[in-house]
């Protein structure tokens, strides 16, 4: 029996706006899309928060058994600048500036996306797919919309027609927005004068002569809309209808509303069952977000070279910070924050590494399998991660008290509060306990460097002094010199 048929979970659905049970399309098998990164620039702590709540989505629907495929793309062309429809490529702007390749930028940024990632202890999705490795889907994607009648082509480019859509659909299903209220709050044209309307929106792009990021079509050398790649991978993947649809809040309108209206146009069907939405990471009280220049790089976090902080904190710090929050919760950076997650995180690890210590009785003074069920009920009620973490503290003051002599656990008890623990913490929250990692990797090179010095104060007193220098004089080309004195050798290093 796989544990998902013992664990029933509820998700919030930004589509109906509560909480619904989780219940697959296929039993067994979840299909899951994520809107990966535009790849211009280098991710903040604003984009891995949301890419970090749905690891952990990832992570725990795979502990519970189910067959996952989790696609999370890489955007590498068509979203341009302000998320408008007209504009530079956002790729193709910082290739121009930096005068290289778009390619160049591409790969540059989708390398630094994974480095960071591993960092966080990510696991990596089931498939990467790129929307420049997906032009010709988007073509045929297109092709279907105008067959069945909601886009028409203008001058080589190609508008979704959002008003002839809402007369038999309800665009703004997923954001709540209607459509008469988005009519009266736009103003003029602006410059998008191909579109019958203003609210339409492009499904290609014909090319301007400096746009270099082109691609050939039945309508024009162009390029296609930001919101179809989402459509087309998704889909191609995950099949016409699949389980979950997920993605920062700020992508619900309009580019998920956008992707609905999409599949609904093309295939007759609503692409999503649960959409959900992770909540954005604040820093001062505005969106960390690259536009406006209030954001922080992961990279500074581990370094502590940032003003905001006033030391650095390990990649499993500041994945416990985020975690302590709900998925669905604003979250405020702030150094206090990451000080206060830092105790915390460190009183965990200390307890994980105590209950290997700990002496067992007959019996067991607290109920472990309770415990374990209140952990598994605040993973089920939407992800919760801040409830899990507040369960395994519960069990670290439990750790503490049989430590002091003060609470009891039998053999039995103490086996299953290990394999929970190790399960929440190290599969689920992807925790690492890096301090004693590189305190461990530390020792062993003390101990190969002592090793050596012994080797050395040998060679010497058999006055093989060629060995003797070499170790020394190889020793400090490695950042490591030896200091002889009176007292012996020791070392330091750079
Ligand atoms: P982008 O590369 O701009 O498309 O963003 C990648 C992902 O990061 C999207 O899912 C965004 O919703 C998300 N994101 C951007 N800014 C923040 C933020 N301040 N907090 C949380 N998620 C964010
Ligand atoms: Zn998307």
């Amino acid at each position: 029996m796989k544990l998902f048929q013992e664990q029933e979970i509820k998700i919030y659905n930004s589509l109906s706006g509560k909480k619904e049970t989780f219940t697959p399309i296929t039993e067994g098998y979840v299909g899951m899309y994520v809107c990966g990164p535009t790849v211009y620039s280098n991710v903040h702590l604003g984009n891995v928060r949301t890419f970090m709540s749905f690891d952990t989505i990832f992570r725990y629907l795979k502990h519970l058994g189910y067959k996952v495929r989790y696609v999370r793309n890489i955007t590498d062309a068509g979203h341009l600048e302000n998320d408008a429809d007209v504009g530079e490529d956002r790729i193709a702007k910082k290739a121009r500036i930096e005068e290289i390749e778009p390619m160049e930028v591409v790969q540059r940024y989708t390398v630094d996306f994974h480095n960071i990632l591993n960092t966080f202890n990510f696991l990596p999705p089931s498939i990467e797919p790129t929307a420049t490795g997906h032009i010709i889907e988007q073509i045929e994607l297109i092709k279907s919309i105008i067959k069945n009648g909601f886009a028409y082509e203008v001058n080589g480019s190609v508008y979704f027609d959002v008003h002839k859509f809402d007369e038999t659909n309800n665009y703004g299903v997923l954001s709540k927005r209607k459509l008469d209220d988005l009519i009266h709050n736009t103003r003029g044209l602006e410059g998008q004068s191909d579109k019958k309307n203003p609210q339409d929106f492009a499904l290609w792009k014909k090319a301007e002569p400096q746009h270099i990021m082109r691609w050939p079509s039945p309508w024009s050398d162009g390029f296609p809309g930001w919101h179809l790649e989402c459509t087309a991978m998704s889909t191609k993947y995950l099949g016409d209808h699949f389980d979950i649809h997920g993605g920062g809040m700020d992508l619900k309108f309009p580019h998920h509303e956008c992707e609905i209206a999409q599949n609904k146009a093309a295939k007759g069907q609503a692409p999503v069952n649960f959409w959900m939405h992770a909540n954005m990471l604040i820093m001062n009280g505005k969106k960390m977000a690259k536009s406006t220049g209030n954001f922080i790089l992961p990279t500074e976090i581990f370094t502590g070279n940032n003003p905001h902080i006033t030391k650095s904190f390990t990649p499993s710090v500041a994945r416990f910070f985020m975690l302590q929050a709900h998925y669905r919760s604003i979250l405020d950076f702030t150094n206090n924050g990451l000080l206060a997650s830092e105790k915390g995180f460190n009183r965990l690890m200390d307890a994980v590494k105590g209950i290997d210590t700990l002496q067992t009785t007959n019996s067991t003074s607290f109920n472990v399998l309770d415990w374990k069920k209140k952990c598994y009920d605040a993973m089920n009620d939407d992800f919760n991660t801040p409830i899990l973490i507040a369960n395994l503290f519960e069990a670290a003051k439990h750790v503490n008290q049989i430590k002091e002599g003060k609470a009891t656990i039998s053999a039995k008890d103490l086996e299953l509060l290990k394999s929970t623990m190790h399960t929440f913490v190290f599969d689920v929250l992807a925790l690492k306990d890096q301090a004693s990692e590189i305190d461990s990797k530390s020792n062993k090179l003390s101990g190969t460097v002592e090793l050596l010095i012994k080797l050395r104060q040998e060679a010497r007193a058999n006055k093989n002094f060629n060995l003797s220098d070499k170790i020394r004089d190889e020793l400090l080309e490695m950042g490591i010199q030896l200091n002889d004195s009176k007292e012996g050798t020791s070392f330091s290093t750079n």
